[in-house]
């Protein structure tokens, strides 16, 4: 009896889209997290990353918008 292992769990590594903003310069960008970070995004509501505007890491601030549809 053999199995195909090609077939993935989807389960496992599901990714989410959250907006972020900067608080610098007030670009928003979305950017994949994995459930984890979501979570992590919406109790601290702060995460350090480069900005491309700013040219250096900067504050961005969760923007709980939800999927627009
Ligand atoms: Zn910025």
């Amino acid at each position: 009896m053999s199995q195909p292992n090609y077939i993935h769990s989807p389960v496992l590594k599901v990714s989410y889209v959250a907006m972020v903003q900067c608080l610098r310069c007030r670009t928003r960008v979305s950017v994949e997290v994995t459930a984890e970070e979501l979570k992590r995004l919406r109790s601290s509501e702060r995460l350090h990353r480069t900005c491309d505007q700013c040219g250096q890491e900067t504050e961005w601030q969760y923007l709980p918008l939800g999927v627009s549809r």
